[in-house]
C-alpha cells in the first residue's frame, strides 16, 4: 500500500509505449467514459484499466495483503473499490466496451512480454468481435427496413383495391 494513486504510475506508462510500439493508437485517461480508462482504443472499441493489487484486491496476489492493524478499514476499503470497479465495467458493457483488466503485477519485469502479448491479442478478438456486432446490426436494420417496403406495398396495393371497390 505505499504506492500512492496517480494517473501514470510506472508501469502503466511502459505498458502505453509498448502498445503505441505495436502501433495501437489510444487515448489517455478519457473522462468521458465510466471510470476514466487509462487507456481507450475507440478502433477495437476497448478500454483498459491498469489496477494496483492491492487497492482493487487482487485475490491470491502476494501484493494484496490487509494490514495487521486496522483490519477492517483496509478490507472495507476494497471492498468498496472493487464493487465500484464491477460498477464502471457493467456501465462500459452497456455502452458496448470490452473491458481489460491488467493487474499491476503483471506488468513486472519477468511478466511483461507474456502480458503484453495477452492484451495484444485480447484488444484485437474485441475488434473483431465488435465489427462482427455491427455487421449484424446492420443486417437486422436492411431487413427491418425492407420487411417494411413489402409492408407499405401491400398496403398501397390494398387501398388500390378499396379504392376501386368504392367505385
Ligand atoms: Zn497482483
Amino acid at each position: 500500500m505505499a504506492a500512492i494513486h496517480s494517473t501514470s504510475t510506472k508501469p502503466e506508462v511502459r505498458m502505453r509505449h509498448e502498445l503505441w510500439r505495436r502501433c495501437f493508437r489510444y487515448r489517455k485517461n478519457d473522462k468521458r467514459l465510466p471510470g476514466s480508462p487509462d487507456i481507450v482504443l475507440p478502433k477495437y472499441r476497448t478500454v483498459v484499466f491498469v489496477h494496483g493489487c492491492f487497492w482493487h484486491g487482487h485475490k491470491g496476489c502476494k501484493n494484496y495483503t490487509i494490514p495487521k492493524t486496522n483490519t477492517d478499514f483496509w478490507v472495507q476499503k476494497v471492498d468498496r473499490n472493487q464493487q465500484r470497479d464491477q460498477e464502471v465495467w457493467r456501465k462500459l458493457e452497456a455502452r458496448d466496451w470490452s473491458v481489460i483488466i491488467i493487474w499491476e503485477c503483471e506488468l513486472e519485469k519477468k511478466r511483461f512480454d507474456e502480458t503484453i502479448d495477452r492484451v495484444e491479442k485480447e484488444i484485437i478478438e474485441n475488434g473483431r468481435l465488435h465489427e462482427q456486432r455491427r455487421q449484424e446490426r446492420r443486417l437486422l436494420r436492411e431487413q427491418r427496413l425492407g420487411e417494411r417496403r413489402v409492408w407499405k406495398a401491400r398496403q398501397d396495393a390494398l387501398m388500390k383495391e378499396l379504392k376501386h371497390i368504392d367505385l
